[in-house]
This record gives structure tokens, C-alpha cells and sequence, in this order.
């Protein structure tokens, strides 16, 4: 189902069609990373990643409801809330925003971004920035090929600076081999961008969904960074393939982070005619949805997207994405 929503819309900035062409939607990338209010600002891209039906435009959704509480945008100039605390809202009111819905088949298949862009100001530095939403569709589903999968990863991988990788229960080996084929592709893309030394991706956060084992690992980010500690470790028993996979995904990414949620509750996860509203969530699950948006989302928490170790403007940050999108279209 989809809700109107009073101040932006999901665009569909690359798609795949079904005779496999790549299509891409220049105007309305020119519409946001060249705005006047964006051009000259500093760029976050938040995004996120994975399975088809797993909860990510929900989970994108309540990231919007945060955004334009805390921040003006492009399309809604007004200072945001008084309140803050209470981001959340009204517990009865439907989830708006990208597109979601229960049921087995997809919508579309590519990289979707919210239309409208939020904007603020740093109170320590002073420094202008604009916060951009993605939401990436179609991984992992039966219809898209491994090939298209790992180029849509890549692409996510390239143009964002907080990479949210979304999975179901627990994080899996097949998984982290995935990863680091999708990581390479994507370092091979950004080879004439990016140089030598560093790392050349930012934040990437393995979500987990339906988390439960909490006695060992409590929900949150706290045990969500034990967690992955303990999958990434590198152990002198391990096949060395196991090993390299590790090393290879370490050395990508600047910072590595794991958040573990809980179970919903059963409206949430089954009920096919749920509309989002939070009263209809598992107390404990509304708790850590918050916490972790916050974490994320929060002024000084966000994260500027750099390439070679230089934070982008948006009119740039455009360039680079019509760049990157070309090399994905041969
Ligand atoms: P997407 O395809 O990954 O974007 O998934 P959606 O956001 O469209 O959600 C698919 C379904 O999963 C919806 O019916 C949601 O109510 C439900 N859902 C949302 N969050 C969770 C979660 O954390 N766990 C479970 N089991 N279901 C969820
Ligand atoms: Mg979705």
C-alpha cells in the first residue's frame, strides 16, 4: 500500500527495465543535488540495503518521520517540531513515505530516493548539510539476476556514506561472501575515483531483524557490535577463504556497525492489512526502532559523504552519481 505523503515522494533514479537496460532519471536527480538550497552543501546519503520483504521502507518510513521532525527540507522550509522526544507521533497514525507493503510480489527493482532532501546547519562548526534518503529494491529476490544484484549493491555501496545492510535473524557465511563480492565490484568501480591508502567506504551497519538470541547478544547497538565482533573475528582455525572474506570486508569500510532488533510482534509481521501505525508494535521493538534511528540520525551522528577523503557538495556528489550510474550502464 502506499500513503500519500504531504511533502516528497519515492523516485525511482535507476532502474532496471525488464530488457535489461539501465534507466535514469537525470531531472529529478538534477532537482535534488542541484537545488539552491543543496548545491552547496555537504551531502549525507543514508540508504539501506537488502532482501526484498524484509522490512526496509518500514523501517525507512519511521526514518522519515524522525527527519522531518528534527529538520526542515527542500519541500518543507518550516522549522521542525517543538517537541522532539516525540518524533514518533501519534501511535495511531498509518505509516507514510516509501512504498511498503505486505504480499510476495515486488514493486520495482533499483535505487528509489525520497524527492525531498533535508537540510541543517552544524551547531559546532557551522557548517551547512543535506541529508538524502535511499532505498534500494529488488536484491535478493528470485526475479534479479546475481549480476544486477551485485551491480545495485555496488551502486548503494558507492553513493552512500551510512550503508544500512538490512537481513532477517542472523548474519550469515554466504552472506559475508556476498559482500565482499558486491565490496569488490564496487572498488573496482571507484578505482579512478578513489586513491591509494584509506578505506574506501564509509559506514556500513548490518541491521538484523528478528533477533533472537538476546541472552547472549542484547538488542541494540551495544550487543549488535559484540555480535559482530564475533562473526568478523578471525580465527587461526578458519579455512582460509573464511579468513579472507573478513579481512577483505574490514579493510572496505571505515567503520563497521551492527544493530539487533527484536521481533515486531505478530501485526507487524503477518497482518496483511497493518498500516504501519506504531500502537501495533511490540513495546520492547517500538523501544529499540527508536533508539537506533537516533543513533543514526541524529545531527552529530550523521555521517558526510567523502570520497578520497573529501566531503562532497551535492552539486558534486550529482556528477559523481551520473558518473557512476554510466559505468553501470554498459
Ligand atoms: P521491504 O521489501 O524490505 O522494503 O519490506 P517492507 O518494508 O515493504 O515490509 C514488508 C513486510 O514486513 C511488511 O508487512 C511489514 O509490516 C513487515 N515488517 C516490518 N518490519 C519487520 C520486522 O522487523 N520483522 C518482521 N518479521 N516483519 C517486519
Ligand atoms: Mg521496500
Amino acid at each position: 500500500m502506499s500513503h500519500d505523503h504531504p511533502y516528497g515522494k519515492p523516485v525511482n533514479v535507476l532502474k532496471f527495465t525488464d530488457t535489461k537496460q539501465v534507466l535514469i532519471d537525470k531531472a529529478e536527480l538534477e532537482k535534488m543535488f542541484d537545488h539552491q538550497e543543496v548545491k552547496n552543501r555537504k551531502v549525507v546519503v543514508f540508504s539501506i540495503i537488502g532482501a526484498f520483504r524484509r522490512g526496509k521502507s518500514f523501517f525507512l518510513d519511521y526514518c522519515l518521520r524522525f527527519l522531518y521532525s528534527h529538520y526542515p527540507s527542500i519541500n518543507n522550509l518550516n522549522n521542525p517540531l517543538d517537541n522532539q522526544q516525540d518524533w514518533m507521533g501519534n501511535g495511531e497514525e498509518p505509516l507514510s513515505g516509501f512504498t511498503w507493503r505486505s504480499g510476495t510480489k515486488r514493486d520495482t527493482t533499483g535505487i528509489i530516493m525520497w524527492s525531498d532532501v533535508f537540510l541543517h546547519t552544524l551547531e559546532l562548526t557551522g557548517e551547512k548539510i543535506a541529508i538524502v534518503v535511499m532505498d534500494t529494491q529488488g536484491l535478493f529476490d528470485n526475479e534479479t539476476s546475481p549480476a544486477d544484484n551485485s551491480r545495485i549493491f555496488a551502486l548503494g555501496t558507492l553513493i552512500s556514506s551510512i550503508q544500512v545492510l538490512n537481513l532477517v535473524g542472523i548474519i550469515q557465511e554466504d552472506q559475508l561472501q556476498y559482500l565482499q563480492f558486491a565490496t569488490e565490484f564496487a572498488r573496482f568501480a571507484a578505482a579512478d575515483s578513489q586513491g591509494l591508502g584509506g578505506k574506501p567506504f564509509q559506514n556500513l551497519l548490518f541491521l538484523i531483524r528478528d533477533w533472537s538470541n538476546p541472552d547472549e547478544f542484547e538488542f541494540g547497538t551495544e550487543g549488535g557490535d559484540h555480535y559482530l565482533k564475533d562473526v568478523l573475528k578471525v580465527k587461526s582455525d578458519q579455512k582460509p577463504e573464511l579468513r579472507s572474506v573478513r579481512q577483505f570486508i574490514s579493510s572496505s569500510f571505515e567503520q563497521i556497525n551492527c544493530c539487533l532488533l527484536p521481533y515486531p510482534g505478530k501485526t507487524v509481521a503477518r497482518v496483511k492489512t497493518y498500516d504501519g501505525r506504531w500502537s501495533k508494535m511490540d513495546e520492547e521493538f517500538k523501544e529499540e526502532l527508536q533508539k537506533v534511528i537516533e543513533h543514526l540520525l541524529l545531527p552529530n551522528n550523521v555521517i558526510l559523504k567523502k570520497i578520497n577523503s573529501k566531503d562532497l557538495k551535492g552539486s558534486e556528489m550529482k556528477e559523481y552519481i551520473d558518473s557512476y550510474f554510466q559505468l553501470f550502464q554498459s
